[in-house]
């Protein structure tokens, strides 16, 4: 499967990159630990920001910090707007990758 260079998520354009290219970004949004999600490997952190619990893929970028959506979208719009994401990462949502094989 081909992926496009950017693709919508939840109204926001986002850009897919290399592993390597994510692992430059200034920070690593992510989903309240209380979401439901079809991973069994995700990995339950805090928000660098406001310290609310937080989860993330294993292979999520290393360096940058975690963040949640919330306070992304609260602190800055121009981070929320030129979101970008792991095209490995998106592929293996896209393909339903349960963590588990
Ligand atoms: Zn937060």
């Amino acid at each position: 499967m081909r992926l496009p260079d950017k693709v919508n998520m939840g109204g926001v354009t986002v850009q897919l990159v290399s592993d390597e290219e994510a692992e430059k970004s200034s920070m690593v949004v992510c989903v309240p630990d209380t979401d439901v999600t079809p991973f069994s490997d995700k990995v339950k952190t805090t928000c660098a920001f406001c310290g609310r619990g937080i989860q993330h893929r294993p292979h999520a970028p290393k360096g940058p910090p975690k963040v949640c959506l919330k306070c992304v979208m609260e602190t800055n719009s121009d981070t929320a707007r030129t979101m970008t994401a792991s095209r490995d990462h998106v592929h293996s949502i896209l393909r339903g990758d349960s963590g588990e094989n």
